[in-house]
């Protein structure tokens, strides 16, 4: 069963000249997946991560999620789902800055009505997972680089997501630390977790066990990885 599918989806900006970000895309992401996305500026990749995770809506085609047809979902709705099965890790981190780590893992649970004990528990146990059970008090500022991305990767796991979207998340690191995040995905990708990763490193991208390439709001070429 596929974790994310998504059917002819094209998404068209409609500011002056009508352009079509994604232009009839077919995309099947299986449970426990690793798919990165590459291809040039402007050819779509924002835009199909933020369908993919519910940010933004089609202007026609399907996507599916976590067993659920986003196509004809009320607003509130999608927020719920994206909420339940989307984990979003980003390049800046995106850390609430006056919250602690465990804090900031624990938010989404806020949002999915967990109770407080145990959200507090699945917190410290998601950043003992990340490699901060020693961390958990600190503030943003109060981490490094690797460890505000870490917090971002155990927040993103909150809520047992159906699927991971990192959009560069490597891009603020230096290549040492970038290597030890790369590892980290590498790890949930092994315990089953469904990965999806845009990035413009060919050397990012080669973690993942299969690269989409995207060209003018299309899918150009599908290449798979010899692991
Ligand atoms: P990438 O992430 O690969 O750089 P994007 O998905 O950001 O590509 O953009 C794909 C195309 O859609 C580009 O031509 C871009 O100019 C256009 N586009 C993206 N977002 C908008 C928007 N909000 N309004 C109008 N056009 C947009
Ligand atoms: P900001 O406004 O600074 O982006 P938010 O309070 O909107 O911060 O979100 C903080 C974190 O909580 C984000 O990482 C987001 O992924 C998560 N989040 C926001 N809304 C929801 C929701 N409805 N369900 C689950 N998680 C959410």
């Amino acid at each position: 069963e596929s974790a994310v599918s998504l059917r002819d989806v094209r998404r068209r900006y409609d500011r002056g000249e009508p352009v079509d970000a994604l232009a009839g895309v077919s995309l099947d992401l299986p449970r426990g997946s690793y798919t990165a996305v590459m291809g040039p500026s402007g050819s779509g990749k924002s835009t199909l991560m933020n369908v993919v995770g519910l940010l933004d809506t089609p202007t026609d085609g399907a996507v599916t999620i976590g067993g659920t047809d986003a196509s004809s979902l009320s607003e509130s709705e999608r927020a719920r789902v994206r909420g339940a099965e989307v984990g979003f890790v980003f390049q800046t981190f995106n850390l609430m800055p006056r919250l602690t780590a465990l804090d900031n893992v624990a938010l989404p649970m806020v949002f999915a009505g967990v109770p407080r004990p145990e959200r507090r528990e699945r917190a410290r146990r998601l950043l003992e997972r990340v490699g901060l059970g020693d961390r958990l008090d600190h503030l943003p500022n109060e981490l490094s680089g690797g460890q505000r991305q870490r917090v971002a990767i155990a927040r993103a796991l909150a809520n047992d997501p159906a699927i991971l979207l990192a959009d560069e998340p490597t891009g603020n690191l230096d290549s040492a630390t970038s290597d030890a995040v790369l590892a980290l995905f590498d790890e949930l990708h092994t315990e089953g977790n469904t990965v999806l990763l845009v990035t413009h490193e060919r050397a990012v991208a080669e973690h993942a066990e299969r690269i989409v390439h995207v060209l003018d709001g299309r899918v150009e070429r599908v290449e798979t990885l010899r692991r």
